[in-house]
């Protein structure tokens, strides 16, 4: 692993960031500030891009599909998405200090996690940008059919504080590999390091001006993009409260389409039948309580069946009490704060309730004051056992580390607990029983379905949540479906 850049990154914090849009960079009257989780302490000011703001980088956008971009070849869009992987990839080891300084995550989370996967998804979909077939319809006689596949046109991306750099290149790729153009809106809460990469990708890729932009900014932004009469699509992650208002936004302007990547409550159930408890017990931690239980298919809910709820439990209390939290730099920390003060907040007020609607807390329950002298956004990894269906803890997304632990006896009851939640991002089961994990499998009403081991990801499988969990699917030849219109083309003879 590299080391961490903080004196390269101290001097590039040291000048208010503006936001990019057209080739250029434009700065606002009205900033704000980004601060550092780990100690509440201010990194830079932030550019806000106000919708005269999303006027101007849509007009650019437009203008940009329709010219020299929209005559590129294959070959040239294909030699770009690979710069801007290499670009990321030259320089992991700076943006990984950035999200780590703006998120909180540990070094070694954006380092290992982050960061490699930002890069490779450009070459991925670079590989896809020749394959990409269309059908020829068996019409009758006398007709030709054939489909097309053509870009969108301006594409909103606008993404969440959990995985600033990463999600938004999920969008970025896709989105550039079928021809679309692109606005980037990060989170303001971590807006650094898409800013950083719109930097290198104006020093080092050549894009055409207006093919790929990046407006930092808060709520107004977002609503500018979804309301703009100009823009054609949102690829909104986020939460369900405000993927609704995007939905509404759309309806309201000019019906753009909408993918929704939005929250979850996902079950993970281990049947007492499943071999090596430890080593399951343990991936359950980790898959639950890494990037400090921010992530959104997270297993929050863990249904444990009765003759081995105790044993696991206590498995997972021994791992809970060897948590460090503190400096994301320090090699000694395993966990880093939650990413602001408000989603601390939050995480504090879901536990209180958590011990007020009488579940049995038998982990954490509170903020670590340790780490960072006691002013980072610290919490200790949380678990509640007894939980029920009926509480909050057991239906809300927290979006922190708090785990919410049921016990249950045999499978209906476990298929009944974990399909009874508003989302369907994700669920797991382990079970040696081969009938009962493809039987559970088609059964669990989630978008993805993790058998004998809870989180598996690859840009070659599809990516995407049921119910209020979202639509549509990212990763995969099915990301772009979302990228591109479907025209269907008649011809007689
Ligand atoms: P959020 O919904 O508050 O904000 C997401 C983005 O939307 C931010 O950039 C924000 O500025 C913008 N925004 C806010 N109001 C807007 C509006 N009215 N119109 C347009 N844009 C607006 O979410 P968050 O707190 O940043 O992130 C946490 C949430 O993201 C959790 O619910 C989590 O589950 C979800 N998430 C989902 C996935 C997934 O793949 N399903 C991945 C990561 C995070």
């Amino acid at each position: 692993m590299e080391q961490p850049k903080l004196n390269w990154a101290k001097s590039w914090l040291g000048s208010e960031k503006n936001f990019y849009h057209s080739g250029r960079w434009h700065s606002s009257s009205h900033t704000s500030a980004t601060l550092n989780p780990t100690d509440g302490t201010e990194l830079c000011r932030v550019a806000e891009a106000s919708s005269a703001d999303v006027d101007a980088a849509a007009s650019a956008a437009v203008a940009a599909a329709k010219g020299e971009w929209k005559n590129w070849t294959r070959r040239q869009r294909t030699v770009a998405l690979q710069q801007i992987g290499a670009v990321i990839r030259d320089n992991r080891a700076e943006l990984a200090t950035l999200e780590s300084l703006d998120n909180g995550k540990t070094y070694q989370e954006s380092y290992f996690d982050d960061l490699p996967e930002s890069a490779d998804v450009f070459d991925y979909y670079a590989g896809w940008i020749d394959k990409l077939y269309g059908e020829n319809a068996p019409v009758e006689a006398g007709f030709l059919n054939f489909t097309r596949r053509e870009p969108v046109g301006v594409c909103a991306l606008i993404v969440p504080w959990n995985f600033p750099l990463l999600l938004a290149c999920w969008k970025i790729a896709p989105a550039l590999a079928m021809g679309n153009t692109v606005i980037v809106k990060p989170s303001p809460f971590t807006p650094l390091t898409l800013i950083r990469l719109a930097e290198l990708i104006h020093e080092r890729v050549g894009l055409p001006p207006g093919v790929f932009n990046v407006l930092t900014g808060g709520v107004e932004c977002g609503e500018a993009l979804a309301t703009h009469p100009q823009i054609n699509k949102i690829s909104f992650t986020g939460s369900t409260p405000i993927g609704k208002k995007i939905v509404e936004s759309s309806g309201r302007s000019n019906l753009k389409s909408v993918s929704l990547e939005l929250g979850g409550k996902s079950p993970n159930i281990i049947f007492a039948d499943a071999p090596n408890l430890e080593a399951i017990a343990d991936r359950a931690f980790t898959a639950m309580f890494s990037h400090k239980g921010e992530k959104c298919t997270e297993p929050t809910r863990l249904l444990l069946e009765d003759s081995i709820h105790d044993k696991v439990v206590e498995q997972l209390v021994g791992r809970a009490a060897k948590v460090v939290c503190g400096n994301p730099f320090d090699d000694k920390t395993t966990q880093g704060p939650q990413c602001h003060e408000a989603h601390l907040a939050k995480v504090l007020h879901y536990i209180e309730l958590g011990k007020r609607e009488g579940a049995k807390l038998v982990a954490g329950g509170e903020r670590d004051t340790v780490g960072a002298n006691g002013k980072g956004y610290f919490v200790r990894p949380t678990i509640f056992t007894g939980v029920k269906a009926n509480m909050k803890i057991a239906t809300e997304e927290i979006f922190g580390p708090v785990l919410s632990v049921f016990r249950f006896s045999g499978e209906a009851e476990a298929l009944q607990i974990a399909n009874d939640s508003i989302y369907g991002l994700a669920a797991g089961l382990y079970t040696a029983d081969i009938s009962r994990a493809h039987r559970l499998a088609n059964e669990l009403d989630a978008g993805q379905v993790f058998v004998n081991h809870y989180g598996c990801y690859d840009f070659a499988a599809p990516f995407g949540g049921f119910k209020q969990s979202g639509w549509g699917k990212e990763m995969a030849v099915h990301s772009l479906d979302s990228y591109t219109k479907l025209k269907s083309i008649w011809v007689k003879y």
